[in-house]
């Protein structure tokens, strides 16, 4: 890993850890909220296909375009035929576009794409993988982004520039990129199956950029990021945003269909000023099958708050290497087994619980653990 992953954990729980308390202290609403949200997540993992087929039909009546592919493979051909020839491309941060491999193929392809949200840009250009699901260069001290940056960027950067002398280099080579986007690429926090709208939350404003600036924005979602109602989303983000301990959010995104104008005779005309294309690609990977599992549909609720890696002991020793990125620590175990079938990285939960009490979502992560221990054992001795 690049810098001292002992240290960098150390000040990201400084930060993270009193922050979300001094959150849900000061927005008790919150508690309800997140309540309702499990609910209603787990109407769609109990309805799977019924929610798909929805918030297709929502995406196509707002006049975007879904998609659905069974695996990676199929989602990165439907991403191929959605860029055409298309060079430059940038990309808001997703766990799931690591997932698939997509920035890598859209790369070896000879495509310019650039990743703009700032940690895993400096993760693109470190040639780093992600060691959190949201916090994605938490491995990276300050140190190790200054030698980065100055290595790959801005010589007058090093090891001892501050933050913000680091940010404004990032801020202003992005432009450049933001400027010459053909194709803009996200992810989702969570798509309305009534209306179809993709909500996103972030606080630098590049996922802003990303989904209004090119002429074409595709997602790329799992299906399990589906939830009943467009007010579901928004608790999604809310949550979300919570339990992360940045709330309230700078910005919430919420992109129904391509950008459109009813300013003439009440016609509605599309495109207007943004986008002229809308495509969300939802994934499927394993998920559909875990929703069939009694047990491993709990971690379909994840919200990816990130809250759980700064209460596990085993995430604070092991870092990114319990698990395989984008999917590593208490969480990412879970997502492993999901997303590939391989359960083994569970042999090494100790159980000590501060997950599942950390845990919006309420989700019994020990108890998940246990159950893939089983699992892996069974497939191996079978
Ligand atoms: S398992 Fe729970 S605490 Fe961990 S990232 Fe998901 S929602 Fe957050």
């Amino acid at each position: 890993m690049t810098g001292n992953w002992e240290v960098a954990l150390e000040r990201s729980t400084a930060n993270n850890v009193p922050g979300v308390w001094n959150v849900l202290e000061k927005y008790p609403y919150i508690e309800n909220t997140r309540k309702s949200l499990r609910a209603a997540k787990m109407k769609v993992i109990e309805n799977m296909e019924v929610y798909l087929k929805q918030a297709m039909e929502s995406v196509s009546r707002s006049g975007g375009k879904p998609h659905f592919a069974r695996d990676a493979g199929e989602a990165l051909q439907i991403v191929d035929g959605i860029i055409g020839s298309s060079k430059h491309i940038i990309m808001g941060k997703s766990s799931v576009a690591f997932e698939i491999g997509l920035r890598r193929h859209l790369a070896e392809a000879g495509r310019d794409v650039c990743e703009t949200d700032f940690g895993e840009f400096l993760l693109q250009i470190s040639e780093e993988e992600p060691s959190h699901i949201i916090t994605v260069a938490l491995h990276m001290t300050r140190e190790a982004f200054g030698r980065s940056i100055h290595d790959k960027l801005q010589k007058s950067i090093n090891e001892n520039s501050s933050a913000p002398e680091m940010a404004a280099v990032v801020r202003s080579f992005l432009a450049d990129k933001y400027q010459k986007a053909e194709i803009g690429i996200t992810g989702a926090n969570a798509v309305a199956a009534d209306t179809g709208s993709v909500a996103l939350v972030e606080n630098e404003g590049n996922i802003r950029m990303t989904t209004v600036k090119p002429p074409i924005h595709i997602v790329v979602t799992g299906v399990d990021k589906i939830v009943p109602t467009m007010q579901d989303a928004f608790n999604e983000i809310m949550v979300q945003s919570a339990y992360a301990g940045s709330y309230p959010p700078t910005y919430i995104n919420f992109t129904t269909g391509p950008s459109s104008t009813g300013d003439i005779e009440s016609e509605i005309v599309r495109p207007a000023t943004g986008p002229k294309e809308v495509h969300v690609v939802f994934i499927d990977n394993g998920r559909m099958e875990a929703a069939r599992d009694p047990v491993l549909r709990q971690s379909l609720l994840c919200v990816r708050c990130g809250r759980c890696y700064f209460a596990c002991p085993v995430y604070g020793i092991l870092g990114k290497d319990w698990g395989k990125p984008p999917y590593s620590g208490p969480t990412g175990v879970m997502w492993h087994s999901v997303v590939t079938g391989d359960s083994s990285f569970a042999h090494l939960c100790t159980h000590s619980g501060g997950c599942m009490e950390v845990c919006p979502m309420d989700i019994d992560i020990p108890g998940v653990m246990e159950y893939l221990k089983w699992k892996d054992i069974r497939e191996k001795t079978k």
